[in-house]
């Protein structure tokens, strides 16, 4: 299993016009040339691996232009693109397994495939892409709800996201904590501040 079998109901079925092997997910067979099917600006090399073409299944995935624009959740029965407003609810509640999430940003960078091979199989604890990293995200639920309740505390007490994203707090920020005595939650968000997972959090954290 890999992306390209995920998603391969999806989206248009294109057709192969030469043999190779496939730089997304390795197999033999028939595909393009990948000049034929990357653009001038293409930002993702890093994420193709030895290889001659993409095959039919591997570049009929790339191509949808969804893909890259939108959010979205699928498996092999069902694809739901969504806003960012909605992320939370599609982190914590997946589809069916095998399943993938990837979150876009700008809707520029198909950062979902640095995770081509990895579909996830377990709703509690799976990899993710996210537009802003270049590697996959590891979701682990407990954790991420832990991290969602202090953020969200946070955010009622309007600590602003960009401190939060940061782990750096203004000195209003800590005067106002120390006040009201929750100093100790923005000691460990600093904490948590590193953890790729958290950043990911706040991004789509909504009170
Ligand atoms: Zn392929």
């Amino acid at each position: 299993m890999n992306l390209g079998i995920l998603l391969n109901k999806h989206v248009e079925k294109l057709h192969g016009e030469r043999e190779g092997v496939c730089v997304l997910c390795g197999n033999k067979g028939r595909g393009f040339s990948i000049n034929k099917v990357v653009s001038g600006n293409f930002t993702a090399w890093e994420f193709l691996n030895a290889g001659t073409i993409f095959c039919e299944t591997c570049a009929s995935s790339y191509k949808e232009q969804k893909l890259r624009r939108k959010s979205w959740i699928a498996n092999q029965n069902e694809i739901i693109y969504f806003k960012n407003d909605d992320a939370e609810h599609y982190l914590f509640n997946p589809l069916e397994p095998p399943f993938f999430i990837h979150i876009a940003k700008k809707g520029q960078k198909q950062t979902w495939l640095s995770l081509f091979n990895v579909p996830a199989y377990n709703k509690n604890a799976y990899m993710f892409s996210y537009e802003n990293f270049n590697y996959g995200i590891y979701f682990e639920k407990n954790k991420a709800k832990k991290y969602l309740d202090l953020i969200k505390f946070l955010l009622k007490k309007k600590v602003v996201k960009s401190e939060l994203y940061q782990g750096i707090f203004k000195s209003k920020t800590w005067e106002k904590a120390l006040k009201e005595s929750y100093e100790e939650k923005l000691f460990e968000a600093k904490e948590y501040s590193q953890n790729p997972l958290w950043m990911v959090m706040v991004d789509v954290a909504r009170i």
